[in-house]
């Protein structure tokens, strides 16, 4: 950012002293209170000269970071013609969020989510050979989604700033290392926004890649649930993988018996009859096996039930069920009058699967293991059958991970139990492979004049998004309170009382300081009162505040750390030295 003297009788601010009445997390209220950002629509802010300030030290540190590794900066229009869409399926595929709308002559166009088709058709415009690959283009752009529920200010919006490259190689060992690079082009982009993050595996979903991570901010007040476990491992709950237990013999189980279990449609009331049933059974949720209908809509519109198993301690987590069957959508299950072999609250695997007469598609849990027993509905009102294998004496037509996570269970890679926890996406980087350049026909001669299609890697942050992230986790009771490199000035220098001196001494102090480089806000409004000043340097965050006021008698100026509140009183005479030395730490 331009090295400037902000003086605030001028600077376009207002402050406001209650917090905007939608505003749902700290740093929205705070970045509206302070006057850094206004809402113009829902999801959509406008930048005031502070916030923009912010915004582009962000957007600065991102850009030399992806610099750095190598991309090379482009940039694209937002409004997009629909054929690249179409080609690749997103057009349907991508759903609500996509802003969709058509020109004077009623063609269709998009407003891009991401870019990937226009970046795949630019690099197949201008490159043919392999000896051009690899290649990495980002570009720092406005993005729009209709989400489905704008929040928390800049965190979630619907028109953002994101950073978006692309990667182009040759072969999949060439992805890898493009992958790699951005990984850690990534990582150091979150260090130095001072963002903690965790580095998660995640699902990518509507994108259809391979191998993909996300870097998540651990705060309550996050979207996105993921588990840790204390060994290292990290993923995103769409990605968990549930440690099955190995299989059980057939040999010398119990046979199945069906048993009267009157008034008992949920897990609660049917373990408590099983208890009492079988007192030395030690039944509990886990021994019960829950049969979930939903309705799956394939992408063509045809609507199948599908049923799915899983152990009745556990719910099914839409997420997860979401990751596993996209493209088709999930919706309530409501058509119980159209399959009578459905009895509702009393369904048991009997009946289902593609071998049976139903053909309901039945699915389970990867705990549902050869030999693993289960109490289940027996398909009849009030009644289940106990002691019904797996293997033995049902079957089903595949595993599926839909059942929730619950902390304690096993990490996957064997580092511990899980717990859950909350963050917000900052960033997302995947192998997208060969999709795109399929059906986009990005093709190359590689060395033996053969064409190869090129593999891919497409990789973002969110830059908007991370200004809240920050604003998040660094402010306090008192306001925001700026890292050094985010802020939007390295002083905020305030001048107090009436004494002509005193402003003579202030403006002095910035002349200074500016020269030397720093940025200086510089409270010189000459009637308002010290305690206003001081709440403003406070709500407005910068790193170091300076009061001009009245020590100057004696020959001193105040000096205050924002963050840990530290203060002294400096010589007026060393004070420009002093605040340099201060904010370059
Ligand atoms: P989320 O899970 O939070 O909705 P996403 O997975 O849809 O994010 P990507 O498509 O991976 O997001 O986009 C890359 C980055 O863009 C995200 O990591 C996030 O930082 C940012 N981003 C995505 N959606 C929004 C939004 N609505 N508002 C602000 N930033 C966003
Ligand atoms: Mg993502």
């Amino acid at each position: 950012m331009g090295i400037v003297l902000l003086r605030m009788s001028t600077l376009f601010l207002r402050t406001l002293r209650d917090d905007p009445a939608d505003a749902e997390v700290p740093s929205h209220r705070l970045l509206v209170r302070a006057g850094y950002i206004r809402r113009a629509a829902p999801g959509g802010f406008s930048w005031l000269p502070l916030g923009f300030r912010v915004f582009r030290n962000v957007e600065r540190i991102v850009r030399e970071e992806m610099d750095a590794m190598g991309a090379q900066e482009v940039h694209f229009p937002a409004l997009l013609p629909r054929e690249p869409y179409e080609a690749t399926g997103r057009w349907t595929e991508y759903g609500d969020n996509l802003f969709r709308l058509k020109d004077r002559r009623g063609v269709d166009h998009l407003l891009g989510p991401t870019h990937e088709e226009m970046f795949t058709l630019l690099v197949k415009d201008l490159y043919s050979s392999y000896k051009d690959l690899p290649l990495s283009l980002y570009q720092i752009q406005t993005k729009f989604r209709d989400e489905a529920r704008p929040r928390a200010g800049l965190l979630r919006g619907r028109e953002f700033t994101m950073k978006d490259s692309y990667s182009f190689d040759v072969d999949d060992a060439g992805l890898e290392r493009s992958y790699a690079a951005h990984r850690d082009a990534y990582i150091r982009i979150f260090d130095r926004l001072g963002l903690e993050y965790a580095i998660v595996s995640a699902m990518s979903g509507a994108m259809g890649g391979s191998k993909s991570e996300e870097f998540l901010h651990p705060t309550p007040i996050g979207e996105d649930t993921f588990v840790r476990s204390a060994g290292g491992y990290a993923a995103n709950v769409e990605a968990v993988t549930t440690v099955a237990p190995d299989p059980v013999p057939f040999d010398g189980l119990p046979e199945a018996h069906v048993e009267d279990t009157p008034d008992t449609p949920t897990i609660e009331t049917l373990v408590a009859v099983a208890r009492e049933l079988f007192p030395d059974a030690g039944y509990t949720a886990e021994s019960t096996l829950k049969n979930v209908v939903v309705t799956l809509v394939h992408p063509d519109g045809s609507r199948e039930p599908l049923v799915i198993g899983i152990p009745g301690n556990r719910e099914i987590d839409a997420k997860r069920l979401e990751a596993q069957v996209a493209p088709a959508e999930v919706e309530p299950f409501t058509e119980f009058d159209k399959h009578p072999s459905l009895v509702k609250g009393y369904i048991g695997p009997q009946v289902l699967g593609g071998e049976s007469e139903s053909k309901i598609r039945y699915l389970v849990d990867p705990r549902v293991v050869r030999g693993s027993r289960w109490i289940t509905g027996a398909n009849e009102q009030g009644r289940h059958v106990f002691d019904l294998v797996a293997g033995r004496d049902f079957s089903w037509d595949g595993v599926i991970e839909a059942a929730e996570v619950l902390p304690g269970d096993p990490a996957p890679d064997g580092s511990g139990p899980l717990e859950l926890a909350r963050g917000v996406e900052l960033g997302h980087i995947f192998q997208l492979g060969r999709k795109y350049a399929e059906a986009l026909e990005l093709k190359v001669l590689d060395e033996n004049g053969k064409l190869v299609t090129v593999t891919m890697g497409s990789y973002g942050v969110g830059v908007s998004r991370a200004v809240a992230a920050i604003a998040e986790s660094t402010h306090d009771e008192l306001g925001l309170c700026w890292p050094r490199e985010i802020a939007p000035a390295d002083v905020h220098l305030v001048a107090t009382g009436k004494d002509p001196a005193i402003f003579e001494a202030a403006e002095t102090l910035s002349a200074e300081l500016v020269a030397a480089g720093l940025t200086v806000l510089y409270d010189d409004r000459p009637k308002v009162s010290p305690g206003v000043k001081f709440k403003d340097a406070e709500l407005l965050g910068m790193p170091t505040i300076v009061t001009v006021g009245r020590g100057l008698a004696e020959g001193t100026i105040e000096v205050r750390d924002r963050a840990t509140g530290e203060r002294q009183e400096v010589p007026v005479a060393d004070a420009a030295t002093f605040v340099l030395a201060a904010a370059r730490g």
